[in-house]
């Protein structure tokens, strides 16, 4: 019991661990020495991939050799749990960020939820301005920025997500 509480925080910290990781990675990674690759997803995207697709894809292999690591090496077990809090987290962010916000997958329809049109405002002032927030489940707009996207019309989240044209102006609050 005592270690199936222990695994239990370590998965729990490793995902809270993730958002504050994730924003730093973005802002000083991804809007830093790869932005080059990033740059894909600020850009309407023409097709089902961007290069920007290329990150997940490095993390989840990072991942794989920390859950490999814990599995197979005395001693760092504890890798086990932390990689699964890092997948929750990684799933999470999926789900809100491409299938949600950018609509990629189309499993969402014209169904809105009100918690998640409140990120995607705060990652349309992402878009907008390539700048704050970087992070994603607890963004931290500045009040200054979230001034200025209140005043404009204008959604770089709407071209990046064909199909949901029209509606996704109304949709997001202007808060
Ligand atoms: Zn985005
Ligand atoms: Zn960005």
């Amino acid at each position: 019991m005592g270690a199936f509480i222990t695994s239990l925080g370590l998965m729990v910290v490793a995902f809270a661990a993730m958002e504050p990781l994730t924003a730093a990675t973005h802002r000083w990674v991804m809007h830093g020495v790869g932005e080059r690759v990033h740059r894909s997803h600020h850009r309407v995207r023409h097709g089902r991939w961007e290069a920007n697709d290329a990150y997940p894809v490095m993390f989840a292999a990072v991942v794989c050799v920390g859950l490999w690591v814990g599995f197979n090496q005395p001693g760092w077990a504890g890798l086990v749990p932390v990689g699964v809090g890092v997948t929750l987290y990684g799933l999470a962010y999926a789900l809100v960020h491409d299938v949600y916000i950018h609509g990629r997958v189309g499993v969402f329809g014209g169904h809105r939820v009100a918690h998640l049109d409140r990120l995607a405002a705060a990652h349309r002032v992402h878009h907008l301005y390539n700048g704050a927030p970087y992070g994603m489940l607890l963004p931290i707009v500045p009040a200054e920025l979230r001034e200025r996207a209140r005043r404009t019309d204008r959604d770089p989240l709407e071209g990046a997500s064909p199909g949901r044209r029209g509606e996704r102006v109304a949709a997001v609050p202007r808060t």
